[in-house]
């Protein structure tokens, strides 16, 4: 399993690849939107999962799944939105660009685990 994690805060890139890593996840790492298109677009293969904080400087995460979802060849990447903003409007705003889960920071590992099982991906991968 191939996940990219977008966040440009450094410490929350290492909790997320420390804790995918521990699932069994291949993690990239992007720093914002629109380096997480650059680096999507240079790889061979689609990740299964994008981790995607939402304030990012440069391309905000919610700008970065609309471009995402624009693009047909990343049909199958399940997107989990993980930030603080938790109000309605926000979670609603995400789901309708195309994000398939939103995850609430500060969360904890049977947290994520449970919202990669949401989306669909292998229980193997979350047991591990
Ligand atoms: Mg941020």
């Amino acid at each position: 399993m191939n996940a990219i994690v977008i966040d440009d805060s450094s410490a929350m890139r290492m909790i997320l690849r420390r804790t995918l890593g521990g699932l069994g996840f291949q993690v990239l790492e992007a720093v914002n939107g629109r380096d997480a298109l650059d680096k999507l677009d240079a790889l061979d293969d689609v990740p299964d999962v994008a981790l995607v904080d939402w304030n990012m400087p440069v391309m905000d995460g919610l700008t970065f799944v609309r471009e995402l979802r624009g693009r047909r060849e990343y049909d199958s990447v399940q997107v989990l939105m993980v930030t603080t903003e938790s109000d309605a409007h926000h979670v609603t705003s995400a789901l309708e660009a195309g994000a398939n889960e939103y995850v609430m920071k500060p969360f904890d590992r049977s947290a994520l685990v449970s919202k990669l099982e949401a989306v669909g991906l292998p229980s193997a991968a979350a047991a591990g």
